[in-house]
């Protein structure tokens, strides 16, 4: 939903009738100006609802057919719209309002609109939770204690509601505000992700690969099954194969014996059975299956020690396309290959596959300080790991690597570098040389080539981060410390990768898990500490830090299975609050 007509900060409160919304709005409002915000109120009534009375000169004006009325005294003026075609949209009605004079619009009601809300609760209304549906609920105010990531207030303590929304009112503010070529203020990790994803487009060459190269590709097409699996309908189980209207014999006369790969091309009669082995397929009229350890064999006469009845009819037989129907979607267009879709498909009988030409992206690290691995160390040199890291998470996603090594800091050597780059990868991806006290030359080259964004990002470890297209190529330009490359590839480029790659199925993993620590942050920012998730004594997740968390400090990530994501609206975890953990283990 877009509200864009709203400048300001928007702050709904999503609540069922009877909670006393308007109550606590009427206790909330003059604590918030009394700090000084100044507060615009959207809010939606039943559709018969007028605020002009019968008789008034307005009214009469309006009912003779004026379809706005706009009137005004010293102390305040009123429009009224008729709008008897459509509702005006919140959208618009934000647009209405004079935002100058306002820092933050409050809106009760338009519950199934998308912006930041606080759920209001009451426990003694018995009430179910409004934010396991509603995604925009940022906290709760209630008087008991849910079990939730989110920050909880309590509903009759105004202070801290309001203390709460001056410091989000803050954060808010870091966050939406964009800082395009240098700027001083930050964009949140979402605002970034968002502007990348919208500059990145989705793949569109597609070729046909066989099954030794499909793993990690995306399907350009959707998979149709061109046969049932299984094929036929085969026994699940060592076994004796009878009738299934022919349970409750004492005994059965063994006529044949079927082996896997072979069949018994009669059908059988009461009173008979064969003996079968596993995955080979049930003689016509035979549908149900006895496992061998059940059965006695003496000289061709078999008995079964089941219970009476016991046998059930069409035990142990696996139905002929029971696991794949033939003529039926087995994957949809941008499934990614691993290894379960490539077994999948080669018990299909298929040999290849419709994918995306697998992304190629070009890799090099800036910095004079910057020295391969395998040579005698230089004085005031540092070891290039970033190569390496990089390396490693592209190949995990099925990209082809073009890697143009180390950059020596020069203007003529970092523009040959990205000519070639941009004229052999689908995607650039450097990293130093970006921040604030970097080398001049790196942001004139990427300005004379492309459109290239400087941002400062509200995270931790990652704050640099340079974005934009070199002629039609996007570009990254990562930080140079590693754990801030690593964090920085995850939350940035990745997303960007995997819709290129055509990839539409894929969410990074998001748990919850209570904190052994107390985890610092600031409100405003996106803080990553790296992690170590386990299932404690009482089953609950928990999570703790590696330990030293500088961004320089590479060990930090690799003891971690997890990085603990402490968002803009939370100021600090406690020890036992429930943080956001995401796993690193399919990334990495
Ligand atoms: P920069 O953003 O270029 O100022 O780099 C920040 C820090 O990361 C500096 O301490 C660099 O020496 C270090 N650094 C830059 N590139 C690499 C690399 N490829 N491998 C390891 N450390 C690096
Ligand atoms: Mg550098």
């Amino acid at each position: 939903m877009n509200l864009s007509n709203c400048s300001l900060p928007l702050l709904g409160f999503a609540a069922f009738s009877g909670t006393g919304k308007t109550t606590l709005l009427e206790v909330l409002i003059p604590k918030l100006v009394g700090a000084g915000v100044r507060i615009a109120m959207v809010k939606h009534a039943h559709h018969e609802f007028d605020v002009d009375k019968p008789g008034k000169d307005s009214y009469r004006l309006r009912k003779a057919g004026a379809s706005q009325m706009l009137i005004s005294s010293r102390n305040r003026h009123a429009l009224m719209t008729e709008t008897p075609e459509e509702e005006t949209s919140l959208n618009q009605l934000l647009g209405r309002l004079d935002q100058t004079r306002a820092d933050l619009v409050l809106v009760e009601g338009f519950k199934r609109e998308a912006f930041p809300k606080i759920e209001l609760n009451r426990h003694a209304l018995e009430k179910p939770w409004l934010h396991h549906e509603d995604k925009n609920i940022i906290a709760i105010a209630c008087d008991s204690a849910p079990e939730t990531a989110l920050p909880v207030l309590d509903i009759n303590d105004v202070s801290a509601i309001t203390a709460f929304i001056i410091r989000w009112m803050e954060g808010h503010k870091a966050q939406t505000a964009t800082c395009d070529s240098l700027s001083p203020t930050m964009l949140s990790v979402d605002a970034g992700r968002e502007k990348i994803l919208n500059a990145i487009s989705e793949p569109s060459i597609a070729q046909s690969l066989s099954l030794e190269s499909l793993h990690h590709c995306v399907l350009a097409e959707p998979v149709i099954a061109p046969v049932n699996v299984p094929s036929s309908t085969n026994s699940a189980m060592d076994g004796y194969a009878i009738r299934s209207d022919d349970t409750s014999r004492d005994s059965y006369q063994l006529i044949a014996e079927v082996f896997a790969g072979h069949g018994y091309d009669k059908s059988i009669k009461a009173g008979e059975c064969v003996r079968i082995m596993t995955g080979a397929p049930v003689p016509e009229l035979a549908d149900t299956v006895i496992m061998r350890e059940q059965a006695q064999d003496v000289n061709g006469t078999i008995t079964f020690d089941t219970r009476k009845g016991a046998i059930r009819p069409g035990q142990n037989v696996r139905q002929a396309g029971e696991d794949l129907r033939k003529g039926s979607v087995v994957f949809d267009k941008g499934t990614r290959i691993g290894a379960a879709e490539l077994g999948m498909l080669a018990s299909l009988g298929l040999a290849k596959a419709e994918c995306y030409r697998p992304l190629r992206v070009a890799i090099f690290s800036t910095g004079d300080e910057v020295q391969a691995p395998g040579s005698a160390p230089n004085a005031h040199c540092i070891y290039d790991a970033n190569r390496y890291t990089l390396r490693a998470m592209l190949t995990k996603l099925g990209c082809e690597l073009l890697d143009l090594g180390i950059i020596e800091d020069s203007e003529e050597a970092l523009t040959s570098t990205l000519t070639n780059a941009i004229k052999n990868a689908d995607l650039v991806i450097s990293s130093g040389g970006v921040s604030v006290g970097d080398a001049d030359y790196i942001k004139t080259v990427l300005s004379q080539m492309g459109d290239i964004n400087f941002w400062r990002v509200n995270m931790r470890p990652g704050r640099p981060l340079a974005f934009g297209k070199l002629r039609d190529v996007p570009f990254f330009g990562l930080p140079g410390n590693p754990v801030a490359v690593m964090v920085t590839f995850l939350q940035f480029v990745e997303p960007a990768i995997r819709k290129m790659q055509g990839d539409k199925f894929w969410q990074p993993e998001r748990l919850s898990a209570i904190s052994q620590e107390r985890i610092r942050s600031r409100l405003g920012r996106s803080e990553y500490t790296r992690g170590i998730y386990s299932v404690g004594a009482n089953g609950q997740m928990e999570v703790r830090s590696t330990g030293s968390q500088g961004s320089g400090i590479l060990r930090s990530m690799s003891e971690a299975n997890c990085l603990i994501e402490v968002s803009p609206e939370v100021e600090c975890a406690e020890v036992g609050d429930r943080v956001t953990v995401i796993p690193l283990a399919s990334r990495l």
